[in-house]
């Protein structure tokens, strides 16, 4: 069975998740915008955490991921249409006055994967862009949940002001990848607390669902 655990990091408050498959102990963390917190949290639990996993490429979700890789040593799966944020990480650091960061190499890139499995657990990949080009969301239908990054939140949604960001895109995910899925399933924002499907199809003042 898959558990979400959320743990918010940076001064951003990025919510990183770990997912945990409650029969193996084996977990994928994603969005690891700090690695202390979150070696903490595994270690704490005795989980077996076997890769990484992005959403999209912005500091605050991917700035720990080296740190934590490079201790752990497991994989990286990363969306490499936002290749141009998790290479130019350094400057992202220095912009926000964060500490130094190390850009983390890429073993999987997940622009074009469909699932993810880890454990027991098989997770669907959809593709979102519009927040950033290359924005993906984990979803998965037994525990009806959907890790959402930044493309939306509780009554709000990804901002599109930042370099290659498009409403009109970000718009068309939404809508396509995910209002389609159960209005039950609990979105896991990558900022600010949960909220549904549902909720969000019928009351989100930027999009609405048609
Ligand atoms: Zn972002």
């Amino acid at each position: 069975m898959l558990k979400v655990h959320t743990i918010p990091v940076t001064p951003f408050m990025q919510n990183c998740t770990v997912l945990e498959c409650t029969e193996t102990k084996q977990a994928v963390v994603c969005d690891c915008g700090d690695a202390q917190p979150i070696l903490d949290f595994v270690a704490q639990r005795d989980l077996n955490v076997v890769a990484v996993w992005a959403t999209h490429g912005h500091l605050d979700h991917i700035g720990g991921t080296e740190a934590l890789i490079a201790q752990l040593n497991i994989p990286f799966y990363f969306p490499r249409g936002d290749d141009f944020l998790r290479t130019t990480l350094p400057e992202q650091a220095r912009n926000y006055g964060f500490p130094a960061v190390k850009v983390p190499a890429v073993d999987t890139n997940i622009d074009k994967v469909k699932e993810l499995c880890f454990g027991n657990v098989t997770i669907e990949v959809r593709n979102c862009p519009g927040h950033t080009p290359g924005h993906v969301v984990f979803y998965n239908a037994d525990a009806g949940i959907v890790i959402a990054g930044d493309v939306m939140f509780n009554g709000s949604i990804g901002r599109t002001d930042f370099p290659r960001g498009s409403f009109p895109q970000l718009e068309q995910s939404i809508q396509q990848q995910m209002y389609s899925l159960p209005p039950a399933t609990v979105v896991h924002c990558g900022h600010g607390p949960t909220t549904t499907i549902g909720h969000e199809a019928k009351t989100n003042p930027f999009v609405k669902a048609k």
